[in-house]
């Protein structure tokens, strides 16, 4: 047996073993989970492929119901027992997982903050509108960051979003408050494991419903769901592949990339307590497709408009225009291409997002004519 199948058999778990340890760690219950899942039958038959939902948006427990609910469970957890008392964390002002994040922390008695930049750079909209009006009504302390639109989105980021976070935190430290920063999408390392036990109620769902799922579909963006499935997926050496349609770039100098997915999916082997594979290894589980991005983040796609009308006019279910319509028109154009097989079957993670349909239609697109 040669050296590296013989680490891979040592390193392998099953899902109970890992759930086991996954679930001894700070952990606020916020959500409601199983999520459900469940065939989206109609498109399924259009199409000649089995589609089933996993349906992360319906996590609850409000209108900013989502894939960040699972994150902030352990983020908010790491934060109670470490005795913080204000939870600063940044993204665009259409950001799902800031207002994710402020819902989790207010239920549990902790104060968020929120540094938000303006994806369109048109100044802020007169009208408060979609997940901005929800931070509002929410009554969360919101810092908005104007940006040049000639400029690259990041720009702001490090220009005047940073520096005013790092201010904040300075000046709360100062007053003898306790401060958690969670990064864009609120990939604080205490969040890592937290999709992982997306990946077994996946597994544990489709058992019940007699199949085996051939791929699962998600939209990747700051990376917390692919670490963490790729995780899952290597220790139990499962078949199943995992496929990631992107919606930001993953270019390597860009504030996320593989380098970064990588180091997160050792970091779920060191609290598993295992001994992670080659990078060779771990780079090779990812599977990322960056053509869905469209125009830019938050910009709408033609293929993405496509997908929402298509999945709510054959089955009533919505999609999100910055997320998961891109995800799911990855999906439709890879069973068209002849990636998946007819007959397949296949998992698409609903992330959320669907607050983003009340957006401007710059965001949206043109869903209706
Ligand atoms: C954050 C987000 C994603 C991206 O997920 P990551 O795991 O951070 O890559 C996808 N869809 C929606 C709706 C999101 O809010």
């Amino acid at each position: 047996m040669d050296a590296s199948v013989a680490s891979k058999l040592e390193s392998r778990m099953t899902l109970e073993e890992i759930e086991e340890i996954v679930r001894k760690l700070p952990r606020e219950p916020i959500g409601f989970y199983p999520t459900p899942f469940h065939k989206a039958k109609n498109i399924s038959k259009k199409y000649g492929v089995d589609i089933y939902l996993k349906r992360e948006d319906l996590s609850g427990p409000s209108a900013f119901s989502g894939s960040k609910i699972r994150l902030a469970e352990f983020v908010i957890g790491e934060a109670l027992r470490d005795g913080v008392t204000h939870i600063l964390t940044v993204g665009a002002y259409l950001s799902n997982s800031a207002g994710q994040l402020a819902t989790a922390a207010i239920q549990s008695g902790l104060t968020p903050i929120l540094f938000l930049y303006d994806t369109m750079g048109e100044g802020y909209p007169a009208k408060w509108r979609a997940n901005l009006l929800l931070d509002k009504i929410l009554g969360v302390e919101t810092y908005l960051f104007p940006r040049n639109p000639d400029e690259p989105q990041e720009k702001v980021w490090k220009d005047t979003l940073y520096p005013a976070v790092e201010k904040k935190a300075a000046e709360l430290e100062a007053q003898g408050h306790k401060v958690l920063f969670a990064p864009a999408g609120a990939t604080h390392p205490s969040s890592f494991p937290a999709h992982v036990l997306t990946y077994k109620e996946i597994m544990d769902q489709s058992r019940e419903l007699n199949f085996k799922p051939d791929y699962i579909y998600h939209t990747t963006g700051t990376g917390s769901v692919l670490p963490a499935f790729a995780a899952a997926r290597l220790l139990t050496d499962d078949t199943c592949a995992i496929r990631s349609i992107a919606i930001n770039s993953y270019r390597p100098d860009n504030f996320v990339n593989t380098g970064m997915i990588a180091d997160r999916v050792r970091e779920i082997y060191a609290t598993v307590g295992r001994t992670p594979p080659s990078d060779n290894e771990i780079l090779a589980e990812f599977d990322i497709d960056q053509r869905f991005i469209g125009p830019d983040y938050a910009v709408p796609s033609p293929e993405g408009v496509a997908a929402t009308r298509e999945l709510a006019s054959l089955d009533g279910i919505f999609l999100g225009p910055v997320y998961t319509a891109k995800g799911f028109a990855g999906l439709l154009s890879h069973i068209r291409e002849g990636r998946i097989a007819p007959g397949s079957k296949v998992v698409f993670v609903h992330t959320g997002d669907t607050n983003n349909l009340f957006e401007d239609p710059r965001i949206t697109g043109q869903l209706v004519d």
